[in-house]
């Protein structure tokens, strides 16, 4: 129901209430009064029978009575019946009178036992009736008649009773009359006022609903409503000032949410609600500028990434989830972070990245959406997403989620577009520390032969170092260098030289393991970093990579073959010295002894070389 006619309901109920009231007052009371009234003139009638049936006593006519008593019905036609009774102690003195005044009914009988009067009131359709019998009473007036002096009866006995029947019809009528005057004036007093109700409340009713329906359209971000009213005044004013809020609102908060729009893709917040969207999107936007501010002074893009993986799991609560790196010229897969667990792919993935479909397709993969979706995910009971992601022409990253749970997954599919914006906001960042760590890596390495050069040992071999004495890790230094080398750049060309140094690079590379280092250290000087080597493997080695190269043959042109020894010095950490730099040192130590005692050798370094000059 409406305000409005709820408001009309409740006053036309309240006002008719209030007249049904009235009338049922005023129609008790109007009552009361008509058998007052009639019991007055009844009152009246019977004190005038008694004084007359006293004269008709007085003056020994009373068998006469009769007619007294008809003129006095006769006169008044409001009395419909009057009667006298006689009390038993007066019919046993005087007899029973006339056939009409003998006891007529149970009234008559109780008025002349309890000397009373009784009164009674019967309603009919046609009309009402108003009984009454009043009783005479034995009294001894000084004034007037004394009835002792002829009734053998004592003060106060009742003598007999007058009974009269009063139509009140009239009375009645006026009575019903008299109410439906109050409920018709009641009825106009209603409508006058329900229509002034109406009249009055009706425009501001209807401003009320068009405030509403502008409020509504508001909340959905549309303040395009334009307020308007009949009221004038206060009501007015308000309105106008309404119009201008929402004028500045519609001007303002449409820029702001198209500016909004822009810093962060759709999709990322489900509101329907424009302000709390706006609010989402500030505080989104506020958490991404602090995590871009924070990784930009990240030293390397591994920290970065882990960056990236706090997020997933303090901001997303991401408990098991992975991240890979994809190398897309070698199309590599490469294990950055793993939550807990095993990756869920097959190891060949990471072999050809081409195999993850994540990556294959560039969209998102969601097990939800075909059964047995990527081929290469070894968990059946497993629910998964895997989110692709390009950095740059070399580089793209992969996150895959999983769950137990399909519901919960559901739920982070709700989150990937939060979670590419952080990777959209890291992006930046993760390519210029690639960039950074490429333009490093050149300055660190050695182009002829890809190994590292003397400028890495020199910035990285403090923290090897103080790593090896933590983790309490052996190695072994061997230093090596070509024997005569000089006098093939002499006597073939810089060429050979160069193609000699080649040899060395590859002979050294098929000999040690991925763990191990080398390093170009100076013209055809190398540097082995053995880890984890014991006394005969390192020894080992190095026979290796001394016969293997004494063994190349190098063809130096015009049919003209040339070969080459080599010495190698070897030493280790910690045994021979506290520090990797100074048992480089002892290496080439060994190095200078080999040298000068023959060269074409390899010599492990002893403590008297350092002290023995002789040996140096
Ligand atoms: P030793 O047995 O005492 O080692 O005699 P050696 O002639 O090998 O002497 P040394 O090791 O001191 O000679 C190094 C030479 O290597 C000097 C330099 O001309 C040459 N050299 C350094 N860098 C390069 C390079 O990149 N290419 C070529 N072709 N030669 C280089
Ligand atoms: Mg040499
Ligand atoms: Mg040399």
């Amino acid at each position: 129901m409406q305000t409005k006619s709820k408001l009309l309901f409740f006053v036309a109920l309240m006002l008719l209430g209030l007249g049904i009231a009235t009338t049922i007052n005023v129609s008790l009371n109007f009552r009361d009064y008509s058998i007052k009234n009639a019991v007055q003139k009844a009152t009246l009638a019977a004190v005038i029978v008694k004084d007359g049936l006293t004269a008709h006593m007085v003056n020994g006519i009373m068998e006469k009575r009769g007619y007294f008593l008809n003129q006095i019905s006769t006169n008044n036609e409001k009395i419909k019946k009057l009667w006298i009774v006689r009390s038993s102690k007066v019919i046993k003195q005087y007899g029973k009178g006339f056939d009409s005044e003998a006891i007529r009914d149970a009234i008559d009988k109780k008025v002349l036992t309890t000397g009373k009067t009784v009164q009674k009131v019967t309603e009919s359709a046609e009309n009402s009736m108003l009984r009454i019998t009043i009783p005479y009473n034995a009294t001894i007036d000084e004034n007037g008649p004394n009835c002792l002096a002829c009734h053998h009866v004592n003060s106060g006995d009742t003598l007999g009773a007058i009974s009269m029947e009063f139509d009140i019809t009239d009375m009645r009528n006026a009575g019903i009359f008299t109410i439906l005057k109050i409920l018709a004036l009641n009825l106009i007093f209603i409508i006058i006022v329900l229509f002034l109700i109406n009249y009055y409340v009706t425009p501001y009713m209807k401003l009320f609903s068009d405030m509403q329906k502008g409020i509504k359209k508001a909340y959905r971000g549309d303040f395009s409503h334009k307020f308007t009213t009949s009221v004038s005044g206060d009501a007015k004013s308000i309105i106008d000032q309404l119009n201008t809020l929402f004028r500045k609102m519609q001007e303002t908060f449409g820029g702001i949410k198209y500016n909004l729009a822009t810093f962060i893709p759709q999709g990322c917040v489900s509101s329907t609600d424009p302000l709390q969207e706006a609010k989402i999107i500030i505080e989104e936007l506020s958490d991404i500028y602090k995590f871009k501010k924070t990784i930009e002074n990240d030293p390397t893009k591994e920290i970065v990434y882990s960056r990236i993986a706090d997020v997933l799991k303090n901001k997303y609560a991401l408990t098991h989830f992975a991240f890979y790196e994809v190398d897309t010229i070698k199309l590599t897969r490469k294990l950055i972070y793993i939550s807990r667990g095993e990756s869920i792919c097959n190891d060949g993935v990471n072999l050809d990245a081409s195999l993850c479909r994540a990556y294959r397709t560039n969209t998102s993969v969601i097990s939800s959406e075909f059964t047995n979706l990527c081929q290469e995910c070894t968990c059946n009971d497993l629910e998964y997403i895997c989110i692709p992601f390009t950095i740059n022409d070399a580089n793209s990253f992969i996150i895959s989620i999983t769950s137990k749970n399909k519901s919960e997954l559901n739920k982070i599919n709700s989150y990937i577009q939060n979670i590419e914006n952080y990777l959209e906001a890291a992006k930046p960042v993760v390519e210029s520390k690639i960039l950074m760590s490429k333009l490093r890596n050149t300055s660190l390495k050695d182009v002829m032969t890809g190994f590292y050069n003397r400028r890495f040992l020199d910035e990285f071999i403090d923290t090897v170092s103080s790593q090896a004495k933590r983790e309490k890790t052996i190695y072994s230094i061997l230093m090596l260098d070509v024997d005569y080398f000089k006098k093939i750049n002499d006597t073939y060309g810089h060429d050979i030289g160069d193609k000699v140094i080649v040899k060395i690079g590859e002979v050294v590379r098929a000999s040690i393991r991925e763990s191990d280092l080398a390093i170009r250290y100076g013209g055809e000087e190398f540097v082995i970093i053995l880890h984890n080597a014991n006394d005969e493997g390192t020894l080992k080695i190095a026979k290796k990579i001394h016969s293997e190269f004494a063994n190349l043959v190098f063809d130096v042109g015009n049919g003209q073959t040339v070969q080459k020894t080599m010495s190698i010095g070897i030493a280790k950490f910690p045994k021979d010295g506290d520090t990797i730099w100074k048992c480089i040192k002892h290496a080439d130590t060994a190095l200078y002894v080999a040298k000068t005692t023959g060269r074409n050798k390899i010599i492990e370094y002893k403590k008297e070389m350092s002290e023995n000059d002789n040996l140096r």
